[in-house]
């Protein structure tokens, strides 16, 4: 076990086992070791949409501005990004709206980021996009009645969350503790959780909830301040819509699965987000919300397309035959069900007097 493993190890004989959610924040961010504070895992681990394609980040950039166009062209928007990665998704949004001037006016650019190591490349990228970019370090709705408008590509699946496994003495949380050797490794809660869910009996025996709080909080706050002062979000992630009872941890290394114990730091953590409870929580925030829906579905409703005949157009005229294979790949890469299509899913909230976001339309 490395460094950070050997702290964990420490902090856990001296305070006893920590929940997942406790683990996966210190392997994914503690400052010295964490895996998002210490690295660019983008190209090296996964890949996400943004990075296959421009057409992915603009189709985006042009549902915002059309949202923000149908609420009437509010003035001032603010443009926040959660997790934007390499900055590349904004790069391509803010391109594709560079002629709505009106909407590129007034708009204030904020990445909410936790990784240093990001946000320098976010810098990098977003140099000469023309817009005023501030980063944060956690997601805050403004307080000045400015319309919020939201993207969140592949963020919420790297949220931490907790575990609860169903046995016969109730809802028991799986914690990290140490076994026999001081070596990583998982244990319920010999209690069961007091607080657990309600309205949750159907579960098998050994079914397991898994619970994004910090997730759940955030498309609150988001819901709240959308149905407050206007404006749109996207949540796009990989998932599932009804409530389901499989585990869906996963550590990611080099492009393959790899243990989430063994190396703290070294591997992504992420989960497969719970669009239905995501969704509970924007409602609760007061937005209106629609979908989930297939990412497949979405980007073609989007005009993906068309959008790549264009690109594949150009690429022809120039006889650039390696543009128009890339292009035809990231089509099927973004919306065949095999690939991303299916499994990615979307989620929008608007202002309940908003008209029906693009895309949404057939739900
Ligand atoms: N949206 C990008 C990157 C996805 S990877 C893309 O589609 O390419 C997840 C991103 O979320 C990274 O930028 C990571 O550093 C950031 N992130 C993860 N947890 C975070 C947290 N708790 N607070 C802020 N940013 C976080």
């Amino acid at each position: 076990m490395k460094a950070l493993g050997r702290r964990i190890a420490a902090l856990i004989a001296a305070q006893g086992p920590l929940s997942l959610a406790e683990f996966m924040t210190m392997a994914l961010h503690d400052p010295a070791a964490g895996y998002y504070a210490t690295r660019n895992p983008l190209g090296a681990d996964f890949v996400t949409a943004p990075e296959i394609s421009q057409m992915f980040g603009e189709l985006i950039g042009l549902w915002l501005a059309q949202t923000w166009n149908d609420q009437g062209k509010p003035k001032r928007p603010l443009l926040v990004e959660l997790g934007p990665g390499r900055g590349t998704l904004m790069a391509d949004a803010l391109r594709a709206t560079k002629r709505m001037v009106e909407f590129r006016d007034t708009l204030e650019v904020v990445l909410v980021e936790a990784s240093p190591v990001l946000r320098k490349a976010q810098a990098e990228t977003l140099r000469d996009c023309g817009v005023a970019v501030r980063w944060a370090a956690n997601f805050e709705p403004a307080n000045d009645g400015r319309p919020l408008f939201l993207i969140a590509n592949e963020f919420f699946d790297a949220l931490p969350i907790r575990q609860f496994v169903k046995t016969e003495r109730g809802w028991c949380e799986r914690m990290v503790t140490l076994d026999e050797k001081d070596a990583l490794t998982f244990a319920l809660a010999p209690s069961p959780a007091p607080l657990m869910p309600l309205n949750r009996d159907s579960a098998p025996s050994g079914g397991v909830y898994e619970q994004n709080a910090a997730g759940e909080a955030i498309c609150e706050q988001i819901g709240h301040a959308i149905a407050r002062d206007g404006g749109a979000a996207l949540v796009i992630d990989y998932g599932y819509s009804a409530p389901g009872y499989g585990e869906t941890l996963q550590a990611v290394k080099g492009h393959a699965f790899s243990d989430v114990l063994s190396d703290p730091g070294a591997s992504d953590l992420s989960a497969h987000v719970d669009f239905k409870a995501l969704l509970d929580a924007a409602r609760r925030g007061g937005a209106a919300v629609y979908g989930p829906l297939e990412q497949g579905r979405f980007l073609l409703s989007l005009g993906l397309r068309e959008r790549a005949g264009v690109l594949s157009n150009d690429a022809r005229a120039r006889s650039d035959i390696a543009t128009l294979d890339s292009v035809r790949l990231a089509v099927d890469h973004l919306v065949n069900p095999e690939q991303m299509g299916h499994l990615f899913k979307v989620l929008a909230m608007v202002p309940k007097s908003a008209p029906t976001p693009p895309g949404f339309q057939q739900c």
